[in-house]
């Protein structure tokens, strides 16, 4: 059977595009690599802008059934000593990826989306005239349009020879789920020289950690217990939280060569959403719902080429004018303000900054997100 669509990488994007699609009647096929459910590197702070999208794709009931934990507050510290406390600007939720993930997926199989986890996709070949055929560790399946939903980066990346792909990126990230300290509903992020650190409560009270830093961190020594280098605790606020924590995860989710260069839309005329076309800042908060705001993107256009409605061409235009429209300066600003949370002095400059003029602080907020309801 021929798929009208077929979506790789069960994260927010291919299931959100998943869904909608389904929704419209379309056969869709979901291929995912692991097996559900499954941690996943993230720092699991969802924005206000994802509730929303959690209803109309019908799982806003259950985000809340499960405990997502609400945060009303920010934290921002630096190696330095400066700091700054802020109100978020709406109540954002802390929600492990491990419930989102498979809440998403569930949600696609009611909708009788073609779910198969388990399923790594290895190659990719055909174009939007003719159709395509993705070839997985399963065997191949045929469909008219193909999204690419397989996330920041993917071996996938490489079969495909994706030109970001062939630059190195010093970047490293990893998380885990600790206990031992009491946040409450405050979301922080703290600095230190060459990466920062956030933390903040998910459903089952645990605290998730979750760094990022320039790979030289990594070579220093780590706390053997936590399993984190010990150069995060050169911030003080940081280096008090790790002596009270303790972890619980059994192993840390770490991924290297991780990249905010910009990338395409489009690759071989597979159609790129979420981090696949483009991943904003982590300390942004805001790459989930980006996920989810790109596959709403999509969709309309997505239906009105396979409607044929819309040539190839158009589609593609569309898409990426609509695309650049809403994120081009939101990746933009995120890799400033990135690039200045690392270095301490910057860092230092930007947080006494927000101290003085704590406007600037929530127009910082405001300007790397999208609107709700938008
Ligand atoms: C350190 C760090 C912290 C972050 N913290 C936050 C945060 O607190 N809040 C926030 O909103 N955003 C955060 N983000 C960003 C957020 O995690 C991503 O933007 C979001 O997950 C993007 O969703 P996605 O659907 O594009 O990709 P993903 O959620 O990564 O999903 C991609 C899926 O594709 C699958 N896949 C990959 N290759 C293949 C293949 N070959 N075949 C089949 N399946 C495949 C993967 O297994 C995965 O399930 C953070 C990012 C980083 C790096």
């Amino acid at each position: 059977m021929t798929y009208d669509a077929i979506a790789i990488g069960a994260g927010l994007s291919g299931c959100s595009a998943a869904i909608q699609l389904a929704k419209r009647g379309y056969r869709v096929l979901l291929l995912e690599q692991s097996h559900y459910p499954i941690h996943k590197l993230c720092g699991e702070f969802l924005s206000i802008e994802v509730t929303e999208a959690f209803e109309n794709l019908g799982i806003l009931a259950q985000v809340h059934k499960v405990g997502a934990h609400p945060i009303h507050r920010a934290y921002l510290t630096t190696a330095g000593g400066a700091s700054f406390r802020s109100d978020l600007p709406s109540t954002a939720l802390g929600l492990s990826r491990y419930q989102l993930d498979l809440m998403l997926f569930q949600r696609a199989q009611e909708l009788n989306v073609d779910c198969q986890d388990n399923t790594k996709v290895v190659s990719v070949v055909g174009n939007l005239q003719e159709g395509f055929i993705v070839n997985t560790s399963k065997g191949d399946f045929t469909g008219r349009l193909v999204l690419g939903a397989f996330g920041k980066r993917s071996p996938l990346d490489r079969a495909l020879n994706r030109e970001f792909i062939q630059k190195k990126s010093p970047w490293v990230a990893y998380k885990g789920h600790f206990t031992g300290v009491d946040i409450d509903d405050v979301i922080e992020l703290h600095s230190f020289p060459n990466g920062y650190c956030g933390l903040s409560q998910i459903e089952t009270g645990e605290i998730n950690v979750c760094w990022i830093a320039h790979e030289r961190v990594m070579k220093e020594a780590t706390y053997k217990d936590l399993g984190v280098p010990e150069s995060l605790a050169k911030n003080p606020v940081l280096a008090d939280r790790f002596h009270n924590m303790k972890r619980v995860s059994t192993s840390l989710q770490g991924l290297s060569q991780i990249t905010f260069a910009l990338k395409e839309n489009f690759h071989n005329d597979i159609c790129m959403i979420g981090d696949t076309a483009g991943m904003i800042a982590p300390l942004c908060g805001d790459g989930m719902a980006m996920a989810l705001r790109s596959a709403e993107i999509v969709v309309p256009f997505v239906s009105q080429f396979l409607d044929n409605q819309l040539s190839a061409i158009a589609f593609k235009q569309e898409y990426v004018n609509a695309w650049r429209k809403e994120f081009q300066t939101r990746l933009q600003l995120g890799r400033m303000i990135h690039n200045c949370f690392v270095q301490p002095p910057l860092a230092d400059m930007g947080v006494n900054l927000c101290q003085m003029f704590p406007n600037l602080g929530n127009w910082i907020i405001g300007a790397t997100r999208g609107k709700p309801n938008n």
